[in-house]
């Protein structure tokens, strides 16, 4: 996807004596009294918001944070931590700016941190008249907020179609670029690893992968479905058998593709959901009516392993197993060393396969570990999130 950087036009000396806009991502999460538990996406932001200043901008930065009420300021809303934080982490006064809609004092080398912006009305509707406010504003907009890249909102999406310049700051960038060499121009073979808890959820998924990859492995509660549309009996395992045939539809694209799908041939096994519970491996073939399949079996992890260690690229969104209860983790734990140890290309998006990753840590072996949540998903989906969409319209002079 080609878009105009924003890291670019600072090589090219075109950011100077600029009023540059950053629509950041640091919705982060707090506690009661409003302290910051977690500070990841403001340290993820600065570096966008130092290359601005570096380059001799002058400096606008805002963000959403939490679920405001368009129109009525509460002080939980508020984006004072996250100024304390960000002028922390820059050793610099970030200055909070609010009510800042109709006009920003800010001069070259300064930088203001803009009040949350989904407090402006029409914010979320993306409202053509508050858009236009937005890009009268700037000189060059800069989006580096992948997280809310499928929304389009006045600060994700109006205002890139009016202000002057419209760029990708370097995280949006990183994104694109990770997403395109995974899915565009992906080295084959290309394995997609598609687990959790339900088909439900990830079925738009699971028929768009279905269409690229060369192997799909399905894991977890999406893999009990999956063994009940290949004629295998599951006991009381979590599985929504209403969605069998979109399950055996899935399997058949693939195979006339001439990919496939991998049925696990051994699972464990318990007799309760719960930690303490005992685990039994057993043949897929042996499930009993009062049985829970948790994860995956030994066989099947290191056939899957092996699948991964030779392909060019992997994608990975969810545990194959309840990897949050150690006797059901196997799975999950063999897949992530994997991963880690394929040459492949990787990614890997998704809440619950992010805590995975840190729990095994192999953060530093995935070529690319996406923080966009819901965005990445969508793009797993097949969709075009409206942040790229404008950028590259922008891109081509449109
Ligand atoms: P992600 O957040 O990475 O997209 P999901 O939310 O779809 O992943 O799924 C993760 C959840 O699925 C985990 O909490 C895990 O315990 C659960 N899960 C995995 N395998 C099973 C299973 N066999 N039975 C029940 N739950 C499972
Ligand atoms: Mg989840």
């Amino acid at each position: 996807m080609n878009v105009l950087r924003f890291t670019d036009l600072c090589a090219q000396g075109k950011v100077a004596g600029q009023r540059v806009f950053i629509r950041a991502d640091l919705n982060v999460p707090q506690d009661d009294t409003g302290r910051i538990t977690e500070d990841t996406r403001i340290r993820a932001s600065v570096p966008c918001i130092r290359a601005a200043l570096d380059a001799g901008a002058a400096v606008m930065v805002t963000s959403h944070l939490g679920r405001p009420t368009e129109g009525q300021f509460k002080p939980e809303d508020s984006l004072a931590p996250v100024a304390a934080r960000l002028g922390e982490l820059l050793g610099r006064e970030v200055p909070l700016v609010a009510d800042w809609v109709d006009g920003v004092q800010v001069a070259p080398g300064q930088i203001v941190l803009l009040e949350n912006c989904r407090l402006n009305k029409g914010e979320k509707k993306n409202d053509e008249a508050l858009a236009r406010k937005l890009a009268a504003l700037t000189d060059i907009y800069v989006n580096d907020a992948f997280g809310t890249a499928h929304r389009a909102e006045a600060t994700t999406y109006g205002i890139a179609q009016f202000a002057k310049v419209a760029s990708a700051g370097p995280l949006l960038a990183a994104e694109i670029d990770a997403i395109t060499k995974a899915l565009a121009q992906p080295q084959r073979p290309l394995v997609a690893i598609v687990a959790g808890s339900k088909v439900s959820t990830k079925l738009t998924i699971l028929k768009s992968l279905a269409e690229k990859v060369d192997q799909l492995i399905v894991g977890g509660g999406i893999a009990n479905t999956f063994m009940l549309a290949a004629g295998l009996k599951i006991g009381k395992s979590l599985a929504e058998p209403d969605l069998i045939d979109q399950a055996q539809a899935v399997i058949e694209a693939m195979r006339a593709r001439g990919a496939a799908v991998p049925i696990p041939v051994d699972v464990v096994t318990a007799k309760t959901f719960a930690a303490d519970a005992a685990a039994t491996v057993k043949d897929a073939s042996d499930v009993a009516d009062d049985d829970l399949i948790l994860d995956i079996g030994p066989k099947t992890a290191e056939l899957l392993a092996a699948q991964l260690r030779e392909a060019g690229t992997i994608v990975w969104n969810g545990p194959v197993g309840v990897f949050e209860f150690d006797a059901f983790a196997n799975g999950t734990k063999t897949i992530a060393r994997a991963i880690a140890d394929s040459r492949a290309f990787s990614i890997a998006g998704g809440g619950d396969t992010l805590a995975a990753i840190a729990k095994y840590g192999i953060e530093d072996q995935v070529g690319y570990i996406s923080t966009g949540g819901g965005a990445f998903l969508e793009i797993l989906e097949g969709k075009t999130l409206p942040a790229f969409e404008i950028l590259a319209k922008r891109a081509a002079g449109g």
